[in-house]
């Protein structure tokens, strides 16, 4: 038996369990993933959930999922149903489904008493005016000259604002901090805004809403979370989030920031996702060559490859970028043991077997994943005629290939071994077929005939095959880090990222469902996309067979 490694803690297990042992929090773990609903998840946002689950669950605590929908311009019901849909099939329950927007009442109330206890004023200065005032890194910022309005004032003109009785852009709520900060968010940042949007759950109730760093700190406290674990560009946000807390006197929520997720040939934020959407670059936010959870999930990746890639990065406190090697060969790893078998010729050549006789036909049986004990067997029509990949047929091989060229002999998977006698060409010297014989003693699991071959190949029977479109995805851009090059990352895109193909099938694949997952045997994973109908069988590869992740690494 493998021996049980300890798994070291990442920083974050380091962090609560030194909270546990303290009694901070009464031994209560609670944590949140918080999406703002504004495009579909990725799979940076797949790292975030296995954190924020993973660590809440190997704690004996909690998980709330939080839509952190506080901006109303950008929001919308599609995107909430993609996200739960998605966090589900990663296999995560969140405790409560939770919105910012619902605490709208409670923040109004927190602004208001931050305002009672002069620690915030309305500032009638425009955005311009406002930038100008702010300072730089290195040089303090000035005082607005709205800063020291009685608190009476900054009440009514407040419940103004709220009332609907200005203008967008006109008046702000800052909180009154320091604006000689070296912390420039410090620098009596704004709280709430003015804006006329209607927001996807509360309407038109509003026309001022709370900014990011105005509503996520005091949700996690509303919600009594004890670890709010966000990504790096948090950093300097801290200090205002703990801020918040502290003058408003509520419950003590703290946050932790890790390394977002980058991953080599594709792009993370969703505003350059929906750029690819928009302009038509793929065909939707779940193109399977997406970096979307529902892009990867059409591609045919499974929920266990996606966690497994996840735990296997580990949690980073410095940015860096994963080779999207490793979650191929997470997949890999995953389909090995779970996908069926099957025959499947995607470049075909046609094989005539002239000593089978014509019109006979048998069925032979072949086992459904050798990986898999209990995988079961199947039926796989044998014919005369049948089509084998064109790369299995050298006229003139090099030494050691072991696939059919003229005299050599080859084993049919699950069946004979046949020996390749002619070769027919038309006029231009293109092959049109191969006439093999076949060896009639050599059937596989019955061989008498005492040849043994080196090589094994794959083939399906033209009488009984289906045809398919098989849909080959390559990386949707040429170059490893699209988003750090010069100029705009849609010049990388890959332009040759699909290509659409006909194949061959096993007639097996007739009671193929979406979603499940097969390895055509020596060529790759695929699963049958959602497009595929009755008449027309349509595959996904999801990923082929060579593992480029072990070679890298030379594992
Ligand atoms: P994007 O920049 O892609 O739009 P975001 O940070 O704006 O992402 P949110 O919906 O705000 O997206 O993110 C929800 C949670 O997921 C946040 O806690 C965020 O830090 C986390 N997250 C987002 N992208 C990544 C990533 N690439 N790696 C790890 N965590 C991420
Ligand atoms: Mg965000």
């Amino acid at each position: 038996m493998a021996e049980a490694t300890e798994k070291s803690l990442n920083f974050i297990e380091q962090i609560i369990e030194n909270d546990l042992e303290s009694g901070k929090y009464n031994g209560r773990v609670l944590t949140r993933f918080p999406p703002e609903p504004n495009g579909y998840l990725h799979i940076g946002h797949a790292k975030s959930i296995c954190l924020n689950f993973g660590v809440a669950q190997k704690y004996g605590g909690q998980t709330n999922l939080r839509f952190d929908d506080t901006n109303p311009a950008t929001e919308d019901t599609e995107y909430v149903e993609s996200i739960k849909n998605d966090v589900q099939w990663l296999g995560f329950n969140w405790a409560n489904e939770f919105y910012a927007s619902d605490y709208f009442d409670q923040l109004y109330e927190f602004a208001k008493k931050l305002i009672r206890k002069g620690l915030a004023y309305v500032d009638d200065s425009t955005s311009e005016e406002m930038a100008a005032m702010k300072g730089t890194p290195v040089e303090p910022g000035i005082n607005s000259p709205y800063r020291n309005r009685s608190i009476e004032e900054n009440m009514a003109l407040f419940e103004q604002m709220k009332n609907g009785a200005f203008a967008e852009g006109t008046h702000v709520l800052r909180a009154k901090i320091d604006m000689a900060s070296t912390n420039m968010l410090m620098r009596d940042p704004i709280i709430y805004r003015i804006k006329f949007a209607k927001h996807h759950r509360t309407g038109d109730k509003w026309c001022i809403y709370p900014m990011y760093d105005f509503a996520h700190g005091q949700s996690d406290s509303i919600e009594g979370i004890t670890h709010s674990i966000c990504t790096l560009e948090f950093v300097p946000h801290r200090e205002l989030y703990d801020w918040c807390i502290e003058n408003l006197e509520i419950f003590p929520s703290k946050q932790y920031e890790f390394a977002r997720l980058n991953l080599t040939y594709t792009v993370m934020s969703k505003r350059k996702l929906l750029q690819l959407v928009n302009e038509g670059h793929v065909s939707g936010w779940d193109d399977p060559r997406m970096p979307t959870i529902s892009g990867l999930r059409r591609r045919g990746y499974t929920p266990e490859a996606i966690r497994d890639f996840c735990e296997r990065i580990g949690v980073a406190k410095r940015d860096n970028l994963i080779s999207v090697g490793l979650l191929e060969f997470c997949i890999r790893e995953h389909l090995n043991k779970t996908a069926d078998r099957v025959m499947a010729v995607l470049d075909p050549v046609k094989v005539v077997i002239t000593n089978y006789p014509e019109g006979k036909s048998e069925i032979l049986t072949t086992e459904n994943n050798p990986e898999d004990p209990e995988g079961g067997t199947r039926n796989v029509p044998f014919s005369r005629e049948i089509y084998i990949e064109k790369e299995d047929f050298l006229e003139n091989p090099p030494k050691k290939y072991f696939r059919l060229a003229p005299g050599q002999m080859v084993r049919l998977k699950s069946a004979y071994i046949v020996r390749c006698d002619e070769v027919i060409k038309d006029e231009n010297g293109e092959i049109l077929e191969l006439h093999c014989s076949y060896i009639e003693n050599s059937k596989s699991g019955q061989d008498t005939s005492g040849i043994s071959v080196k090589g094994t190949i794959h083939w399906v029977s033209i009488a009984n095959a289906i045809e398919a479109e098989v849909r080959l995805y390559d990386r949707l851009f040429k170059v490893e880090d699209p988003s750090n090059e010069e100029g705009d990352f849609k010049e990388y895109i890959n332009n040759d990222s699909l290509e659409t193909i006909t194949a061959y099938v096993e007639p097996s694949l007739k009671e193929a469902t979406a979603g499940t997952k097969y390895q055509f045997l020596r060529k790759g994973y695929f699963c049958l996309d959602k497009e595929s109908t009755t008449n027309k069988l349509v595959f996904n590869r999801t990923v082929g067979l060579k593992d480029t992740w072990a070679k890298e690494t030379g594992k």
